[in-house]
C-alpha cells in the first residue's frame, strides 16, 4: 500500500513541476505573441502610411496626414512634424496649440548643433501650457544621408509612455519619411519646371491654357486677355546682343508680374510676347488702367546690361470678354488685333 501512496506523490509531484514548466512556456510564449503583435502593428503603421504617400507624391498635404496617422496608430496623446526650411525647422503639422516646450527644435534653431534621437520621460510636466500635460516625449529627427530633412516629436501625457520600442518604430519610420519628402520635393521641383519657362520664370505658354481653361469652366466673371509685346526688340538684340536682350526680357516680365494681381495668370507668349488672363474685372476700364500704369514705368525703367544701359518700351492690346459663353480664342483674338493697332499707331500704347 505504501508503494502506492509514493507512487502517487511521485507522479504528482511530476504533474506539478510539468504543469509548471506549461505553464511558463505559454507565458513565453505569450509574451512573444505581444512583442510580434507590436511589431505587426510597427509594420502595418509604416506600410499604411507608405501606401498613402505613394498615392499621394507631390501633394502638400500629406504631413498632415502622416501626423495623423500617427496619433491613431502610434497612439500618442500630441504629434508634429517639422520640416527643414532654409535650414531651419519649421512646424508643418501638430494637434499642439502652443509647442514653445519643443525645446531640442529651438535649440537646433538657435545653434548649428547636430539633432539627435532623444527619448524625455518626466514626472514633471513637460508643457509649457497649464492646461496641457505632457510627461513622456520622443524627438526623431529626418535624415536623408547627412541632410536633416525634418523632425517628428511625438508626446503622450502619461510617465514612460513611450520607450526603446517607439524610437525603433519612429527611426524605421523617418527613414521611410525622408525618401517620401526628398521624392515629393524632386517631383514638385520637376512639375514646377515642366511649367515655366527658362528665361523669364513666367508660366509656359502650354500650363497658361491649361490653367486658364479649367478656370473658364468655372467662370462666372468677365475677365480680359491682355497681349504685351516689347517694342523694336530685334533693334535691341542687333544694338547690344543677345544677352542683353536676355536681360531686358527678364526684366520687363518681372514688372509685369510684380505689378499685376496675385491671381492674374501672367504667361510668356513666344519670343518677346507676354501673355496675361486677368479674371474678375470689375470694368474694362480696370484692365486699361492697370496696363498703362505698367506701360509707364516700363518706359522709365533703364535697363542696365554690363556697362550699357537702355530703356525698352512696350506695346499692349487689350480684349474683354463679352459675356460668360464667349470662347477664350475670340478675346484672344481680339487682344491681338488691338496689339497690332498699339504697333501701327506708333508702338508704346495700350489698346482696349
Ligand atoms: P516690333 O516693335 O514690331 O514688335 O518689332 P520687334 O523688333 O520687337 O519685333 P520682331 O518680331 O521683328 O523681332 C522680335 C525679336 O525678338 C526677334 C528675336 O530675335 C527676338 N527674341 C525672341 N525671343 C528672344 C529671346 O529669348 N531672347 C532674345 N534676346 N531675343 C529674343
Ligand atoms: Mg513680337
Ligand atoms: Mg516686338
Amino acid at each position: 500500500m505504501l508503494w502506492l501512496l509514493e507512487k502517487y506523490n511521485q507522479l504528482k509531484n511530476d504533474y506539478e513541476s510539468y504543469q509548471k514548466m506549461a505553464e511558463k512556456i505559454i507565458q513565453n510564449q505569450n509574451a512573444k505573441i505581444v512583442e510580434l503583435d507590436k511589431k505587426l502593428d510597427m509594420l502595418s503603421l509604416i506600410v499604411e502610411i507608405s501606401e498613402y504617400t505613394n498615392k499621394r507624391l507631390g501633394n502638400e498635404d500629406i504631413i498632415f496626414t502622416v501626423n495623423d496617422i500617427m496619433i491613431g496608430i502610434l497612439g500618442v496623446t500630441y504629434s508634429s512634424v517639422y520640416i527643414t526650411e532654409d535650414d531651419k525647422l519649421e512646424l508643418k503639422s501638430t494637434n499642439l496649440k502652443s509647442t514653445k516646450h519643443h525645446y531640442k527644435i529651438n535649440e537646433f534653431n538657435d545653434s548649428d548643433q547636430k539633432l539627435n534621437v532623444c527619448l524625455v520621460n518626466s514626472v514633471d510636466n513637460i508643457s509649457a501650457d497649464d492646461n496641457i500635460e505632457i510627461h513622456s516625449a520622443i524627438y526623431m529627427p529626418i535624415y536623408l544621408k547627412e541632410n536633416l530633412l525634418g523632425a517628428i516629436v511625438v508626446e503622450h501625457n502619461i510617465y514612460e509612455y513611450l520607450n526603446a520600442n517607439h524610437i525603433k518604430l519612429l527611426t524605421a519610420l523617418s527613414n521611410h519619411l525622408a525618401i517620401c519628402i526628398e521624392n515629393n520635393s524632386l517631383y514638385n521641383k520637376i512639375k514646377e519646371s515642366s511649367q515655366r519657362d527658362g528665361l523669364t520664370g513666367l508660366y509656359n505658354r502650354s500650363h497658361f491654357f491649361s490653367i486658364v481653361e479649367k478656370k473658364n469652366k468655372y467662370n462666372q466673371k468677365p475677365y480680359a486677355i491682355i497681349m504685351i509685346d516689347i517694342d523694336n526688340f530685334k533693334k535691341c538684340n542687333d544694338t547690344y546682343g543677345h544677352q542683353c536682350g536676355d536681360s531686358v526680357l527678364k526684366e520687363i516680365s518681372s514688372i509685369v508680374k510684380n505689378n499685376l494681381r496675385k491671381k492674374d495668370i501672367v504667361s510668356r507668349y513666344g519670343g518677346e510676347e507676354i501673355i496675361v488672363f486677368m479674371n474678375d474685372i470689375s470694368k474694362p476700364s480696370y484692365a486699361y488702367y492697370r496696363m498703362e500704369h505698367i506701360r509707364r514705368i516700363i518706359e522709365k525703367t533703364i535697363i542696365y546690361y554690363n556697362n550699357s544701359n537702355s530703356n525698352v518700351t512696350v506695346s499692349i492690346g487689350i480684349g474683354v470678354s463679352k459675356n460668360r459663353h464667349e470662347a477664350l480664342d475670340q478675346v484672344i483674338r481680339r487682344a491681338d488685333i488691338n496689339l497690332y493697332k498699339a504697333k501701327n499707331s506708333g508702338k508704346n500704347r495700350v489698346i482696349c
